[in-house]
């Protein structure tokens, strides 16, 4: 039905994906304000109110490359975002895929699959589908001689601070050095073979991410997730390609910087800050833009080198939710994507 085409000469891809109601939106009768009536198109139907209390519906329009309805699957997904940019690692680029949206959206369902604790569970998320092809490619005559090791690692990003997923959430320092290479010291990279290996280290990450979540403490919605899937030509520390996957904060948390909570408002700065640049990166992604906000935040900070470069290539999907209570939040999340698009 859709073709993949237009997504390989784009350096940047915007998607937006709109998630089924769940059973509780379901039971609650609430009503679903988004329609998709083209594979490019997004339709946000928001009940309004005029000042002489008259009701009516505002329709707004945003255009992206593509446009996932409800019955899409992750494979759907991930065949028009990510799928596309696996080449682009073996060619020697940098890749990113960013998961975008309020909390509750389907970030995390679409990166990581679904996640129960069972090892099956993450086969269908982006970060095992690609990982899957990145063995394939490996495997085909054309790259197979170039002797590739693939390794992956797996960090946290909260409050501006880095947490191994792989090692107890240790927490790890950023260096640049004068060349403005930046670097995780001491991030763990584990050399995998096979997807069974990576599958392992999804779940380990996942784990590592949703253990020990309390109200007081990192919860998986106030922190960024990446995933990284690296290529080094064997008995080297040279990176050939790298594919980033990042399961972002929830985009509500940014707005919440009125927080009555130091730590929560501190918190609520930080994200926002970190998106907002981010979108100024993507944006400008591939051009040789002197006065980037690489700095102004980890997110970005720890991404420099996936977002210089000409080979350099970029997806973001933008995750909303279907019912009337998001539509605000869904709005927000609309806009933003329309921001990052390519002009
Ligand atoms: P986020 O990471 O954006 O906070 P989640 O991925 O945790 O959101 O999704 C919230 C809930 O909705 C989860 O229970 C998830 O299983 C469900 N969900 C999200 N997207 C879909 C989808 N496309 N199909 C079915 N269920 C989904
Ligand atoms: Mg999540």
């Amino acid at each position: 039905l859709l073709d993949g085409q237009a997504v390989d000469d784009h350096q940047i891809t915007v998607c937006v994906r709109k998630r089924p109601p769940s059973r509780k939106e379901l039971n609650r009768r609430e009503v679903d304000v988004i329609s998709v009536p083209r594979k490019d198109l997004m339709i946000v139907h928001e009940p309004r109110t005029k000042v002489d209390l008259t009701k009516f519906l505002e329709h707004h329009k945003f255009r992206f490359d593509y446009a996932f309805n409800e019955s899409c699957d992750n494979a759907m997904v991930y065949k028009y975002t990510a799928k596309p940019l696996v080449k682009t690692i073996f060619e020697g680029g940098m890749a990113t895929c960013f998961a975008y949206g309020q909390t509750g959206s389907g970030k995390t369902h679409t990166m990581g699959g679904e996640f129960t604790g069972k090892i099956q569970d993450c086969k269908n998320g982006i970060y095992a589908m690609a990982a899957k092809d990145v063995f394939a490619t490996l495997n085909t005559p054309r790259y197979r001689t170039m002797n590739l090791v693939v390794s992956a690692s797996f960090f946290e990003i909260y409050s501006g601070k880095v947490f191994d997923l792989l090692a107890d959430k240790q927490k790890l320092r950023v260096l640049e050095d004068g060349n403005q290479q930046v670097q995780v010291v001491g991030l763990t990279e584990k050399v995998v073979d096979s997807v069974e290996e990576v599958l392992k280290i999804i779940q380990l990450g996942n784990l590592a991410r949703t253990s020990g979540q309390t109200s007081a403490n990192a919860n998986s919605s106030r922190s960024h997730a990446v995933f990284q899937i690296v290529l080094r030509p064997i008995g080297t520390t040279k990176i050939h390609g790298k594919f980033s996957f990042i399961d972002l904060a929830g985009n509500e948390r940014g707005v919440d910087t009125s927080s009555a909570d130091r730590q929560t408002r501190m918190e609520g700065a930080e994200i926002n800050k970190s998106l907002l640049a981010l979108k100024e990166c993507i944006r400008a992604l591939g051009k040789q833009s002197a006065h980037l906000p690489f700095r102004v935040s980890k997110l970005t900070q720890v991404l420099r080198d996936s977002f210089i470069g000409e080979k350099s290539k970029t997806c973001m999907i933008a995750m909303i939710s279907p019912c009337i209570n998001s539509c605000e939040h869904t709005l927000n999340t609309l806009r933003y994507a329309d921001r990052v698009k390519e002009l």
